[in-house]
């Protein structure tokens, strides 16, 4: 055997010293793995323990068991609505702040024209559609309007079968601005 054979046999039978090396390395390795692995189930096991006799320290709520008792964080938004006082009327102007503000195309006012106390006519919103598909619940047009029009509701059960069902009209059948509003 010459001086390159030679050379070429040693770097594919490396010596054994470099093999036992490596197999202590990989003992190593699955002992920890195997100690991370109890450590860890004990944790979860201890931790379900904990909750099994600290009944009234478990954060997950029972939904919809406590519907009637449910306290939502004040910051939850949950849909725009347009708030109606006793006399069925609202604060919209129709001034488009709202489906200005809107980033992705939620809202859109509907025009018509009515009669004031003068007989003059007067531009007054027909309806103020809603796409509640579409709101990301970002709070823009709310911050937008300049009359208080609109707020953030906290209802949250929006499912529904017929998409269709989630567009909807703000202002209720019938309603008109308030006096005074401008
Ligand atoms: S909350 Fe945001 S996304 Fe929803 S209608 Fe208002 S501006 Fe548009
Ligand atoms: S809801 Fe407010 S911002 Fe939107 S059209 Fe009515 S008054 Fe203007």
């Amino acid at each position: 055997m010459n001086k390159e054979n030679l050379k070429i046999s040693e770097s594919k039978n490396p010596p054994s010293e470099g093999r036992e090396v490596v197999s202590s390395n990989g003992i190593v390795k699955y002992i920890k793995e195997v100690y991370n692995g109890v450590a860890s189930l004990l944790k979860g096991m201890w931790r379900t323990g904990y909750y099994f006799t600290h009944h009234k320290e478990i954060i997950t709520q029972q939904y919809p068991d406590n519907k009637d008792t449910l306290n939502l964080p004040e910051r939850f938004k949950g849909e725009v609505v347009m708030p109606h006082n006793e006399n069925n009327e609202h604060r919209c102007t129709g001034c488009q702040a709202c489906e200005l503000a809107c980033p992705n195309a939620t809202l859109k006012v509907i025009f018509k024209n009515e009669l004031n106390a003068e007989g003059k006519k007067k531009k007054a919103i027909d309806k103020l559609v809603y796409h509640l598909e579409l709101c990301t619940m970002c709070n823009l047009c709310v911050i937008a309007c300049p009359s208080d029009a609109i707020v953030m509701a906290q209802t949250f059960e929006h499912s529904v079968f017929d998409r269709s069902l989630l567009t909807k009209t703000l202002n209720k059948p019938g309603s008109k601005i308030m006096d005074g509003v401008e």
